[in-house]
């Protein structure tokens, strides 16, 4: 099973999710499919190489499907995980990003501490949409004295037009659509 064909079989279309006119991907039967999760762990893991040499210090992830993904991705690279929370549920101190939604505003944070100076990092999420998460993400990656050096998807949505907010920061996408 390669990644992309997992995906294409295994991650279901639910139109008007969240709210009308949104075709939602829903990654859970993905999940509960041994082979299928195992090659899209693997492939992303590969964002994390070069040259057969692993070559970040940490994998970050974003709540929530990023954290399902991006700590196998961290086992099989053999660095860690560090979690990337919305406002409220890290209990130690953060630093804070806050970004623009279709309606509203969404705040996210990170420990501290999370991250070692200097540290090289490969961030991991389900999906790429508007770019975001990934852009408030990074900066708070910078925030604290790290470096985002990759961003790796199973799936980027290009009419969103994401990449665009990555500026050069390189994309892995498993699945374009
Ligand atoms: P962005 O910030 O790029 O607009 O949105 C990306 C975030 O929203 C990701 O954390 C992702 O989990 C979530 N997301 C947006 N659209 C979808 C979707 O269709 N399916 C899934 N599984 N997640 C989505």
């Amino acid at each position: 099973t390669s990644g992309a064909e997992a995906l294409a079989r295994l991650v279901v279309d639910v139109p008007d999710y969240p709210e009308p006119g949104v075709v939602f991907k829903d990654v859970t039967p993905l999940l509960a499919d041994p082979a299928g999760l195992r090659a899209v762990v693997a492939a992303l893991a590969d964002a994390g190489r070069r040259d057969g040499e692993v070559v970040v210090d940490a994998v970050v992830g974003m709540e929530a499907r990023g954290f399902l993904f991006g700590t196998p991705v961290a086992l099989e690279l053999g660095v860690g995980f560090v979690p990337v929370r919305k406002a409220g549920k890290l209990p130690r101190e953060t630093h804070s990003r806050s970004y623009a939604l279709e309606y509203g505003e969404a705040t996210l944070q990170i420990h501290r501490d999370a991250l070692a100076p200097g540290a090289r990092v490969l961030l991991v999420d389900d999906v790429l949409a508007t770019g975001g998460t990934v852009e408030a993400t990074r900066e708070l990656v910078t925030a604290c004295g790290a470096e985002a050096v990759g961003v790796a998807v199973l799936m980027e949505l290009s009419f969103l037009h994401g990449r665009a907010r990555l500026g050069d920061l390189p994309l892995t996408a498993l699945l374009t659509l």
